[in-house]
């Protein structure tokens, strides 16, 4: 065993890997042992990545009607949270929505489709997808996202261009049994050995607070350095109503930083990426995640609604750190003020960016409040200033009565935090709750639950909507 997380770091660094005892004991440092532990994995995150952030896009290609039942997905076909549903979108429309990323600083875009797996038609349009994009911004890393793979697929993929197959394993082989029945494990197994196998770059992840014990969840972070995975998205789950792991909350904001720099002791020089549901689930401590992940989503997820764009950058240069691919001090303009904004356009990368001054930064985050899940999102003020790029597909569904309903609900809580503001006596236990103090969430036993419950934010813009998307 270990005197200290530091001491750990040390070891780690001259080459002695954790085991699994001592990932369980770096899970359960107490509270005030935090930052310690924070500064240690930031120790090992610097090694590798010094201070920059991989900024990684999502495009939904095909979004719900699985007939699979993972019990975690909004997309499964019976799945009661009313998602935005569509088939595919054509080469030309996946390529316009993987732009705005691109402009927003992405240096690798996430071509993703809802089903168990393709077939080779539908690999042959992502293909087609692929080589378009490639023509467009060659430099920009393409993974794809397509469910179980059969025979040749990952190859026609690699001849495509593609340079990356993500496939989660989820969550640990001794709990998968409980979170799906139509495929398992060792299929999820194997098609990341079929990526592997044929040249793609192995993107392989986990979704945290699943009702996994602590134990397996170690057991599923060293599947995954064993597995190889070059790059470990960490989920946080968003439990969408209509799903069985509906009201399912497991995580508090300590409790995701612990998770995340455990995957960082375990595999101290691989991309972690905090992803879909950080917003919801790390609150006021994301920047403090940044110090020990080196990759996020920028924007919105899959089904649901991230934090702004613009509020991704500015945390980002807030931080301290650069957007990978960037050039220094990537967006760190765009949130200056508006004196500065006039002395010169910010420009990042290809100098394709414009300069948006603080107050509408500022105005766009303020009124997206906390945030939600597989991905998660803003509504409101943002919105219209992104309908002015232009730019949208087809409307497939665009339900958004049923949207509106899910926002407002999100909205309703954060009119109740702000009207029950703090007081001479401490902060309420409402605005406690969506910033993740110990004044006001109800805890368990063993401190690691808290019952807040913010219902994620179905997305109701970008891919499959007549709305631009937020990049
Ligand atoms: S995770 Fe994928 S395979 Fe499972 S239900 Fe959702 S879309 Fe289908």
């Amino acid at each position: 065993m270990f005197k200290n997380p530091a001491e750990l770091a040390e070891r780690v660094l001259a080459g002695t890997p954790v085991t699994p005892d001592e990932a369980l004991e770096l899970l359960h440092t107490d509270d005030p042992g935090m930052l310690d532990l924070v500064a240690a994995a930031a120790r090992l995150r610097r090694e590798h990545f010094g201070m920059t952030v991989k900024v990684n896009y999502l495009v939904n290609l095909k979004s719900g009607l699985c007939a699979e039942d993972c019990g975690y997905c909004s997309q499964r076909l019976n799945a009661g949270t009313d998602i935005l549903k569509y088939s595919w979108l054509s080469p030309e429309q996946a390529v316009e929505q993987a732009e705005y990323g691109i402009k927003g600083g992405a240096s690798r875009v996430c071509l993703v489709a809802s089903g168990r797996g393709p077939s080779n038609r539908e690999v042959g349009t992502v293909t087609r997808t692929v080589e378009a994009l490639k023509e467009q911004h060659p430099d920009v890393e393409v993974c794809a996202c397509l469910g179980l793979l059969k025979d040749g697929q990952a190859e026609s993929l690699s001849g495509a261009g593609v340079d990356a197959y993500n496939h989660n394993l989820n969550t640990a082989e001794s709990h998968y049994e409980s979170i799906c029945s139509t495929h398992t494990y060792q299929d999820r197994v194997d098609t990341v050995e079929r990526a592997k196998d044929a040249g793609l770059s192995p993107c392989s992840g986990l979704i945290v607070g699943m009702r996994e014990t602590d134990e397996q969840l170690v057991e599923a972070v060293f599947a995954l350095r064993d597995l190889g995975s070059d790059s470990v998205p960490v989920n946080f789950l968003m439990p969408f109503e209509g799903t069985p792991l509906a009201g399912t909350w497991q995580l508090s904001p300590q409790k995701c930083l612990k998770i995340l720099a455990v995957v960082r002791f375990v595999c101290p020089d691989k991309e972690i990426r905090m992803a879909g549901g950080r917003e919801m689930h790390l609150r006021s401590l994301q920047p403090l995640a940044l110090h020990v992940v080196n990759s996020l989503f920028l924007g919105d997820y899959l089904t649901s609604e991230g934090q702004a764009a613009e509020a991704d950058l500015a945390m980002i240069a807030d931080a301290g750190f650069t957007v990978l691919g960037a050039g220094p001090d990537p967006s760190r303009d765009r949130h200056l003020g508006p004196a500065a904004a006039q002395g010169g356009g910010a420009e990042q990368g290809s100098g394709e960016r414009t300069t948006t001054p603080c107050g509408s930064v500022c105005g766009s985050a303020a009124g997206s409040g906390a945030a939600s899940g597989d991905g998660s999102e803003p509504e409101g003020a943002s919105v219209p200033a992104d309908v002015s790029r232009g730019g949208p597909v087809e409307a497939v569904d665009s339900s958004r009565e049923a949207g509106s309903r899910n926002t407002g609900d999100r909205a309703r809580a954060r009119d109740t935090a702000a009207s029950s503001a703090p007081t001479g006596t401490g902060m309420s236990p409402a605005l406690a709750a969506l910033l993740g103090s110990g004044d006001g969430p109800e805890r368990d036993e063993d401190d690691t639950r808290v019952r807040v419950e913010l219902s994620p934010t179905v997305r109701r813009r970008g891919a499959g909507t007549s709305v631009a998307p937020n990049a």
